[in-house]
């Protein structure tokens, strides 16, 4: 569903993201692992089309879409602060996705009602993002990136923001959702339970690098090298 070439991207001086390839197939889950700052961000963000690569390519469903704008991209979308729009309905928050990609009207909110009966919530389709729980407003940021129904779902730290009740109940929605909706995804995560749960694929990044790609099992299990395994915590 997804290859990068080479990314790299620099702010002022400081060097983001370096040479970073990767591969995410369709119908599998690749989680991007590691410390704050190393780029993990940035390197969705490219994928997205929402910061340009300094220099690299970007291939989605085996076109290079390393030039297009991210409307363009045939992908979903869910960051790290998910902000809904506050004075649109949950539907009209649903719709916006397929909305901004061309849809009508009406056929962005049958795709949207769809997307709430996948993350559960196809009851509060009228409430405003104010008179939801976190938990439902995550769902909703979720359902936004189904609508689109994009064959590479992005998903920036999706869980963050809920606590551990919460997140370990997402956590088994999420790997039935991604299941059945098919989609190449690339999360980024914090947390090694969501991955090991979530990602069949593991890459773990350093400094702007990747240090290790591989089967989710055979990275936890066999570090590349020890700061690959104090990261994962092994030392513990
Ligand atoms: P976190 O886990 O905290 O979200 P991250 O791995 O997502 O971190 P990035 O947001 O990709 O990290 O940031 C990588 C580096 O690039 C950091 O040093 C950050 O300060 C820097 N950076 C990111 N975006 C910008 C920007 N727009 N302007 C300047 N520097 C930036
Ligand atoms: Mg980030």
């Amino acid at each position: 569903a997804l290859t990068t070439h080479h990314l790299a991207k620099s702010f002022g001086s400081t060097r983001a993201v370096q040479d970073v390839s990767l591969t995410v197939q369709a119908g599998e889950t690749l989680a991007l692992l590691g410390p704050s700052g190393c780029g993990k961000s940035t390197v969705l963000r490219m994928v997205a089309g929402l910061e340009r690569p300094d220099t690299g390519r970007v291939e989605v469903g085996g076109r290079d879409v390393t030039a297009l704008p991210p409307e363009a991209r045939h992908i979903g979308l869910v960051f790290q602060d998910y902000a809904l729009f506050p004075h649109l309905s949950v539907l009209d928050n649903v719709a916006y996705g397929p909305r901004m990609r061309g849809a009508a009207r009406g056929e962005a909110h049958g795709r949207a009602q769809e997307a709430l009966v996948l993350v559960n919530l196809p009851e509060l389709a009228a409430r405003k993002p104010a008179q939801l729980s976190g938990g439902q407003a995550q769902r909703v940021a979720l359902a936004r990136a189904l609508a689109t129904n994009s064959p590479l779902l992005l998903l920036d730290e999706p869980l963050s923001n809920l606590d551990e009740r919460l997140r370990a109940e997402l956590r088994n929605d999420l790997r039935e959702l991604f299941r059945r909706v098919g989609a190449g995804v690339l999360l980024v995560t914090h947390d090694q339970r969501e991955a090991l749960a979530l990602a069949g694929q593991v890459a773990v990044m350093r400094a702007g690098q990747l240090v290790q790609t591989g089967a989710a099992r055979t990275v936890f299990d066999q570090p590349a090298t020890a700061w690959v395994a104090a990261f994962l915590g092994w030392a513990n």
